[in-house]
């Protein structure tokens, strides 16, 4: 830009305390993922979870659908949100689903929480444990309001994270007598299976879902890995795959299809859910209208009942607070100055 003589204009030295341009030196708190997970109380989480996805079917969010980047066959999502009281913040998640198998998970991401007074950056912290277990968590929330009281066989398919993220999770939901995992790779089942009481491997998915009460299906398999004819009567079926895990005909013939939020079906992948695309937005229920009571969950003993999810922010806006939470209390996590 050129000077009112026509010579270069100088910025003037401004110290960096008192240049508009730089904010004030705050703390900013860091959390790893091992902090998260030390800090995390399950039941809490329950409690928090039913709390937001309530808060969000009261109209009482703001969270837009989820966008991303893709990169081949990995993408980077952005999911940022508001629950209205608890918490702002915006979880950045990396999917990259070929990482299965080796040392780095195929779901990573950082959630960065900020002060709903003013804006500041509060935290940010490890997003990998936080979304396993609110997945799984939430899943168990719906599982327990759907399946039927007296459900005593749950299977597991898929011993990934979210195969081991469930079986922490569904584990108090009902007095389960038979639990059963399968996956693609047996070893894997295997080896989820060991961590679980009394839990037997089955050789195939319909081996592990025939007679099932409640079926979690947690795999990243792009076509159905279940078909209907398969179920029992009065089954809950729940789904947190990205991909397409569930048939046409369970979906069709459900009584019930639960989500967290009805853009799941309105918003095409990645936001929305593949299953639920040709599903119109009125046949499905949201968690928080049945937990405030605007809508049921099951109507009778024999009905089939679906929950397929596709994540939520709010589901992490509700952790992150926890986390957050008691690493204040507790002086957990490190302290950076920014
Ligand atoms: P992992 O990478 O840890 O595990 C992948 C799982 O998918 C393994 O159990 C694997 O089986 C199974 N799998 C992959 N391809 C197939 C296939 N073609 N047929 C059958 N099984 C298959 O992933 P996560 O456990 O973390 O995630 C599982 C799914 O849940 C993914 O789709 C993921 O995107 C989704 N997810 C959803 C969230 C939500 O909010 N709804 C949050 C987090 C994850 P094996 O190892 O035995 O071969």
């Amino acid at each position: 830009m050129r000077g009112l003589q026509g010579g270069r204009t100088r910025p003037a030295t401004v110290g960096a305390m008192d240049d508009p341009l730089v904010a004030p030196p705050a703390d900013l708190l860091v959390l790893s993922g091992s902090d998260c997970r030390d800090l995390l109380d399950l039941d809490e989480l329950r409690t928090a979870l039913a709390q937001a996805l309530q808060a969000h079917s009261d109209g009482e969010t703001d969270v837009p659908p989820r966008i991303a980047a893709r990169i081949g066959n990995a993408f980077l999502g952005a999911m940022p949100g508001n629950v209205a009281g608890v918490g702002l913040a915006s979880k950045l998640v990396s999917v990259f689903p070929d990482n299965h198998g080796g040392p780095t998970p195929s779901h990573q991401g950082l959630i960065a929480l900020f002060d709903q007074s003013n804006g500041s950056p509060l935290a940010i912290m490890d997003g990998a444990y936080i979304t396993a277990i609110r997945t799984a968590a939430s899943a168990a929330l719906a599982a327990d309001l759907a399946a039927r009281t007296d459900a005593r066989t749950l299977a597991i398919l898929g011993a990934g994270v979210q195969g081991h993220a469930h079986a922490r999770t569904f584990a108090s939901i009902r007095e389960w007598t038979d639990i059963r995992v399968a996956s693609r790779t047996n070893a894997n089942a295997v080896a989820l299976a060991t961590t679980i009481d009394g839990a037997t491997v089955e050789a195939s998915f319909e081996d592990a879902v025939r007679d099932a009460d409640v079926v979690a299906l947690c795999t990243n398999a792009a076509s159905p890995i279940i078909d209907h004819s398969w179920l029992a009567p009065g089954a809950h079926i729940s789904s947190v795959g990205v991909g397409r895990e569930i048939d046409e005909t369970t979906m069709r013939s459900a009584d019930r299809v639960i989500v967290e939020w009805r853009g799941a079906a309105t918003n095409a992948p990645p936001a929305g859910s593949y299953e639920l695309q040709d599903i119109q937005p009125d046949a499905v229920v949201e968690v928080g209208e049945i937990l405030a009571g605007r809508a049921t969950a099951r109507d009778g003993a024999e009905q089939l009942t679906v929950y397929k999810s596709t994540g939520h922010a709010v589901e992490d806006i509700a952790a992150a607070v926890l986390v957050h939470r008691r690493a204040l209390a507790t002086g957990a996590g490190v302290r950076v100055r920014i």
